[in-house]
């Protein structure tokens, strides 16, 4: 007898084992493939599973076994290559196979849809068209463009037009003269490997790196390049060579960093299809991606976090750029680590992974210090311009005026009259972070959490930034009644208000998740700084991350303190990353810049060093703590968080599993230390009360043994039936 052990997109940690559809014969059950699409009745609802392989064998009773309703492929979806990375991936992260797999395809393929085939507009020249010279329609020259893209290849999409500045009305007018015609592609664009704009000239280091990466085997190497120093002119070398051995590219980059730039700086370099992969797709839109890199119609795809398990068959580099960003971690459900699975989906490939940052992580700087990683350097920016020099503004005696000191205000002016730009960073939206009675003291809490309400002038309401939930803005104190309410702190809307009061005839944009939402929103006011005027941007961490505006003077931020003394161990690495990230936005062309930090602890080691634009001596202090303490990457950590609406009822589901782990640990044998549980630091979130147990441990197999012991106890546990409970191995933070 055969069995089909299938994937089902629920919480449970196992395959499911079932009976192959009656109306299937013997030999077309063995010439099933893993990776089929397969319907199956699951209690009282059916469900669509993915084959994971055929089995003589099944655990389950034979009688007990039901027969699949039907298979709905002809050719499975997923490459063997796929299905194992997220084998692995579900165990490494104790997460249903089933649903490891629901986030790594596109929505459409888990529902019983066709898939789309696609298709897409493209044009070329039509007979009349090909007998024009080269060099006709002089008298429009946009016009005359277009003619010369069409006759330097066989055809061209919109993006490729766009990519050459060229708009719909430009290609329609050679449409409407007979010279071009439209045409529904439905096949690869004919050559990759021509370059459309010619590669940079390398620079010695530049050059060194390229020259460093072996395309022929797994290696992983740290671009460990200061902003501006032409990390991505290194990629698109490396993706060159990728493309004219006929392989495919893959490249992740952060949510925030898939600006129409990104892409265009692609397109513009080369003439093959790039498929990208982010949040802001259709359903339809992302399984057309997926396909055309499965059946490799797209040569290089650009995405996001999940982007890692697009199915490229011939996959020949992947590059992780901004490898420290934060967004490469899921941080709900499915918490996997993009970069991690990309190292492990690199190694399994046998073939290079890249990654790029000013600003590596600890674990990356730390596995590339002990020869694990590659370690390249670039420490010159490309342009040639210095890195900006960085200055503390000692905030404690100073009085400041809404949260700026006189002395930013007079650099503000000065760049401003100087026809420069201007960059404000401050990590926190909204007006004011706290609404405060000065008659009694009370300050608007939100119910649900254990968070301040941060108030949101503009839309007269007080929001909470971790429940998303929102209330009008009071008149009155809800228990006093006094109308003394104060706004207190500062957010990027207030810091918005005072610098265009004080500026009135500049153009103060403010650029953060509310003022952004609008789709292109981003993108037009990016647009608008690359005009050029004086202006000054307010903004949230979205305006530190991959920017290049070459008329911004001067950088700067307004509370340096918030995250370097947080409570979370990796709250000083994100602080000083985006610290410097902020500062590198500073004089990257021929202007030379300045960054100012407002501090009110200007003596401290961490932001000296990081003053002295020394990310490296930064990350050594961080590192020397972490050995101390035995926390990543010298130990490795995984939470079990659990909540409910009484914190009593998680936590006690907690000890439960920590007890029973511990009873079947040898006493002699090292093991995984157990710390909790304890009230996560953040107890409150949503009304429901949260708490945590932190594994930590020497090494990973260790952490692993306890951690699917805790696992296995937990799914059989009676209070796991009413309390919510994760687990979360390599945790970005403790919250
Ligand atoms: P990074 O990705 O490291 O922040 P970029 O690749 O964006 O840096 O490069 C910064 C600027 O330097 C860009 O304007 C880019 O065109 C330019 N650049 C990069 N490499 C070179 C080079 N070899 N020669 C001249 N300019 C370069
Ligand atoms: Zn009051
Ligand atoms: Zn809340």
């Amino acid at each position: 007898m055969t069995y089909l052990r299938l994937a089902l997109p629920t919480p449970l940690r196992r395959s499911f084992d079932y009976l192959p559809p009656a109306d299937l014969s013997p030999e077309q059950v063995q010439n099933l493939q893993p990776g089929l699409r397969i319907k199956v009745p699951f209690g009282p609802r059916q469900l669509i599973g993915i084959l994971l392989e055929l089995s003589d064998t099944s655990a389950v009773d034979h009688g007990k076994l039901k027969p699949a309703i039907a298979v709905l492929d002809q050719h499975s979806l997923i490459s063997p290559h796929i299905l194992k990375l997220c084998d692995w991936a579900s165990s490494y992260y104790q997460y249903s196979i089933g649903e490891v797999l629901s986030n790594a395809l596109p929505t459409l393929m888990r529902k019983q849809a066709e898939l789309p085939s696609y298709s897409e507009t493209r044009w070329r020249l039509s007979t009349e068209g090909k007998g024009l010279p080269a060099g006709a329609l002089k008298r429009a020259p946009k016009q005359a463009l277009a003619l010369q893209l069409l006759q330097q290849h066989s055809d061209i999409s919109m993006a490729e037009l766009t990519s050459a500045e060229l708009g719909r009305s430009h290609i329609k007018a050679l449409v409407d003269k007979g010279l071009a015609q439209t045409f529904q592609s439905h096949s690869p664009v004919s050559s990759v490997t021509d370059l459309k704009e010619a590669a940079l000239t390398l620079n010695p280091q530049q050059q060194q790196a390229v020259a460093s990466i072996d395309h022929q085997h797994f290696q992983c190497s740290l671009l460990d390049g200061i902003t501006g120093s032409g990390k991505t002119e290194v990629y698109l070398q490396l993706i060159g060579q990728c493309l004219n051995a006929g392989k495919q590219a893959l490249v992740l980059i952060p949510e925030i960093g898939l600006t129409p730039q990104t892409l265009a700086r692609f397109q513009r370099r080369f003439h093959c299809r790039i498929a990208t992969l982010h949040s802001g797709l259709t359903d339809r839109e992302r399984a057309v991606a997926w396909q055309q890199a499965r059946q490799q119609q797209a040569a290089i795809v650009i995405g996001t976090r999940s982007a890692i398990f697009t199915d490229m068959p011939a996959l020949g580099i992947i590059i992780i750029d901004e490898e420290h960003d934060g967004s490469f971690k899921q941080q709900e459900g499915f918490r996997y680590s993009a970069r991690d699975i990309g190292i492990k989906r690199a190694f399994e490939l046998n073939i290079p992974i890249v990654l790029g940052s000013a600003t590596p992580s600890l674990e990356t700087l730390y596995n590339a210090q002990s020869g694990r990683y590659q370690h390249l350097q670039l420490n010159q920016r490309a342009t040639g311009a210095a890195l900006p020099p960085l200055q503390l503004i000692d905030t404690r005696n100073s009085p400041l005026q809404n949260g700026f000191s006189p002395q930013v205000l007079s650099a503000i002016h000065g760049e401003i009259s100087s026809g420069n730009q201007v960059l404000v960073f401050i990590n926190r939206r909204g007006f004011a972070p706290t609404l405060m009675c000065n008659s009694c003291g009370h300050i608007a809490q939100c119910p649900h959490c254990d968070a301040r309400l941060t108030v949101h002038y503009r839309q007269r309401s007080l929001r909470c930034h971790h429940c998303d939930s929102q209330w009008p803005l009071p008149s009155h104190c809800p228990d006093c009644h006094s109308h003394e309410l104060d706004f207190r702190g500062i957010g990027t809307e207030r810091s918005e208000q005072v610098l265009q009061q004080l500026f009135p005839h500049t153009d103060v944009m403010r650029i953060d998740r509310d003022t952004t939402s609008r789709k292109n929103a981003m993108q037009d006011m990016v647009d608008e700084v690359h005009k050029g005027q004086p202006c000054i941007l307010v903004g949230t961490q979205m305006l530190a991350k991959g920017h290049h505006f070459p008329d911004v003077t001067l950088v700067v931020i307004l509370d340096a303190d918030g995250g370097l003394f947080s409570a979370d161990f990796r709250g000083p690495e994100k602080t000083g990353q985006l610290l410097i990230q902020v500062a590198g936005r500073a004089g990257r062309e021929t202007k030379p810049g300045q960054v100012m930090v407002q501090t009110l602890q200007p003596e401290h080691p961490f932001l000296l060093s990081l003053v002295n634009n020394n990310y490296q001596l930064f990350a050594q202090q961080l590192l020397r703590e972490r050995a101390v303490l035995g926390l990543p990457p010298f130990g490795h950590l995984a939470i079990i968080r659990a909540d409910h609406s009484s914190l009593a009822e998680a936590e006690q589901l907690l000890q439960a599993l920590r007890q029973h782990s511990e009873l079947h640990q040898h006493p002699q044998q090292p093991q995984a230390q157990c710390l909790g549980p304890l009230p996560a630091p953040m107890t409150k979130k949503a009304g429901r009360f949260r708490a945590q147990l932190i594994l930590q441990a020497e090494t990973r197999s260790l952490l692993h043994q306890r951690l699917q012991h805790i696992v296995a106890i937990a799914e059989k546990h009676p209070l796991a039936k009413k309390v919510r409970w994760s687990v979360d191995v390599d945790p970005a933070d403790m919250y």
